[in-house]
């Protein structure tokens, strides 16, 4: 592979201290977490409500195991849809509100095959530019035109949709954006779609389990209807604490995923047993609301402790609660003194974010308590002289 220069490329990552690193986990995801044989208390999973590790969904899931075993062993196509993954789809259904739900394997699979399903060569895909990367990498490989529009703005947007004389519009949004924590404003989107006979799709991987009526998420949250927003993704790997993701719309769209969406089709089926210990996770969240009320306080808490430390935060309501650092060499030093003082937070640095706005993802979970919200807030006094630096 000498022709392929690798080792050039990733020095150069290296000298831009762009260079990502694992940390290995040896136990559960939790507010405690052991990393190489020492505790720290994390604050950067997707773990909203506490829910990966909870004692009820492991006991049903070893249940389901021994009922169907591990493996999918074939796609749904074949004879991988079992009786798990189908009554899973029916409960999410009912919970969204939608005549039918399809499950994928991942969130990035859903929205590779929802929006290659939908759009090809002729077509026009407008993106939030802040969307995830699953969203954009789906626009490109769907051959459709590809447009960015400025974060959370619907003048640009407006003007080309108006323009465009594509067989079929989507514009794609983020229910909640995952490396800010600020919600897209749907319902002005809801609007832009309607006057431009285009469609709205959201990826509600941040919002579903925290925003809305029992957690029914960002589209609950702005009381829209499925005409409003046709297309809704949700992901079972974060509040939900399992593995997965599910997109909700109407018998139609469904059919259209099943017949055309080739991250569905041509792929292993989640295992069963995943999808069976996810009903016990989508009762858990969606009943427990005090999961959710708890985490609203250690929010508010750790918002107004960095507001009285005059620690800018940026404009959110949800678990995800970014200090925006800028530069890289600033938030790694953070980052590591942070760990130095028993706190994990990695740093989040380009090409998830953009230059300049390299940034400590602080997120918090219903499985924090105040005291652990305490100790962060200290820790972060402590480290005060760093952030302050200017650069
Ligand atoms: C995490 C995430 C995904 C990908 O979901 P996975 O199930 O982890 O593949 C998609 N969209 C958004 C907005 C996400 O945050």
């Amino acid at each position: 592979m000498e022709g392929f220069q690798l080792r050039e490329v990733l020095d150069q990552r290296r000298s831009e201290q762009l260079h990502r690193e694992r940390l290995v986990l040896d136990g559960p995801q939790g507010p405690e977490v052991l990393v190489n044989g020492k505790r720290y208390l994390a604050f950067c999973s997707n773990d909203y409500l506490g829910l990966a590790n909870h004692p009820a969904v492991i006991a049903r899931f070893q249940q389901a195991a021994n009922r169907y075993g591990l493996g999918g062993g074939a796609s749904h196509m074949i004879i991988g849809h079992s009786r798990a993954h189908h009554e899973l789809e029916e409960a999410l259904a009912a919970f969204t509100r939608r005549p039918r739900v399809l499950l994928f394997s991942t969130g990035y699979m859903a929205n590779l095959g929802v929006i290659s399903a939908l759009v090809e060569r002729g077509g026009l895909v407008c993106q939030d530019r802040l969307n995830h990367a699953s969203l954009l990498d789906a626009g490109k490989l769907s051959g459709a035109r590809v447009l960015r529009y400025r974060h959370a703005d619907s003048e640009v947007l407006t003007n080309r949709l108006s323009d465009s004389n594509a067989y079929r519009k989507l514009i794609v949004t983020d229910g909640v954006f995952s490396m800010d924590g600020d919600l897209a404003p749907l319902s002005m989107l809801a609007n832009v779609a309607k006057n431009n006979d285009a469609c709205l799709m959201v990826d509600d991987a941040h919002g579903f389990g925290f925003l809305g009526e029992g957690g029914r998420g960002s589209v609950s949250h702005w009381q829209l209807s499925i005409k409003q927003v046709p297309v809704l993704v949700g992901t079972l790997g974060k509040a939900f604490g399992t593995s997965g993701a599910f997109v909700a719309g109407s018998e139609e769209l469904i059919e259209t995923l099943i017949q055309f969406s080739r991250s569905y089709i041509y792929t292993t089926a989640m295992p069963p047993a995943i999808a069976d210990a996810t009903q016990v996770s989508l009762q858990i969240l969606e009943s427990e609301s005090w999961r959710r009320e708890h985490l609203t306080d250690l929010i508010k808490l750790f918002r107004d402790g960095c507001h009285a430390m005059g620690i800018p935060l940026m404009e959110s309501m949800t678990p995800i609660q970014p200090i925006l650092v800028g530069s890289v060499e600033k938030a790694l030093l953070v980052s590591r003194k942070l760990a130095e003082l028993g706190i994990l937070i990695t740093a989040i640095r380009p090409p998830t974010v953009p230059r300049g706005e390299a940034r400590l993802r602080v997120t918090l979970s219903a499985s924090h308590s105040r005291r652990h919200v305490d100790y962060l807030l200290t820790a972060l006094n402590q480290v005060q002289g760093v952030l302050n630096t200017s650069n």
